[in-house]
């Protein structure tokens, strides 16, 4: 696939969109408007890579909207150098927006093939730092943490434990909660066992399922 001057174009198109709806950071800008969206989509679907929406990735699972990529993000006040763990890789794309900002990305996936899919296209886009993992982000990566950023990408019934426990003092965690529809929730340790959770808008992702599947 090519990153052609009609692929910029649109992308500026969307960045300017994010930028109306509210979006300020303009690092987090600069990355969306830097990442070639349309190389996560089928080829059939690229001009679909730069309209404000979900779509559609295989296995029932979505590439997130644009404009929740770029506000979980603003979000999560990612600085260069951060260890950050992403729960739910689905396309790649919400990594490649984290390492383009200089973070040290982690990312779990339940789903075989679409773990599979990220592990052949994100090095050949140039991202062959960000690690990969087939597992249940439920139980995060205890092996790897504390993380300073934790960033989940499906709907969760709840805050995992586990996520807490890996997220360092002085972390930050952006995770929506709810079963049907999500609130979006910025999560801070402050300390130890101090946890600070700040409710914000509403918001609707694909279910975060307990358990791998192959
Ligand atoms: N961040 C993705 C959006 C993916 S949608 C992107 O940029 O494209 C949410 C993803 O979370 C799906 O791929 C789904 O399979 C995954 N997921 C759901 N439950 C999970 C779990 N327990 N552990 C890891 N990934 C999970």
């Amino acid at each position: 696939m090519q990153d052609t001057y009609r692929h910029r174009g649109m992308r500026r198109r969307l960045v300017e969109g994010l930028r109306k709806r509210g979006i300020k950071d303009e690092k987090v800008l600069e990355a969306i408007g830097t990442l070639p969206r349309h190389f996560f989509l089928d080829k059939a679907f690229e001009d679909h890579a730069y309209l404000d929406k979900a779509f559609p990735i295989g296995n029932d699972q979505t590439i997130s909207q644009p404009y929740t990529v770029a506000y979980m993000t603003e979000l999560l006040e990612v600085e260069k150098r951060h260890k950050t763990l992403e729960v739910g890789t689905g396309s790649g794309y919400q990594a490649c927006v984290l390492a383009q900002l200089g973070a040290r990305v982690y990312s779990i996936e339940r789903q075989k093939d679409l773990y599979e899919r990220a592990k052949m296209l994100l090095p050949s886009m140039g991202y062959p730092q960000i690690r990969l993992f087939y597992r249940d982000g439920y139980k995060g990566l205890p092996e790897y943490a504390p993380f300073d950023r934790i960033i989940v990408t499906a709907g969760a019934p709840y805050i995992p434990e586990a996520l807490r426990e890996q997220l360092a003092v002085g972390g930050v965690m952006v995770i929506p909660v709810g079963e049907e529809e999500q609130t979006m929730v910025r999560v801070r340790r402050i300390a130890e066992n101090l946890f600070e959770e700040e409710p914000l808008g509403p918001f609707r992702f694909v279910p975060f399922v307990e358990g791998l599947n192959e």
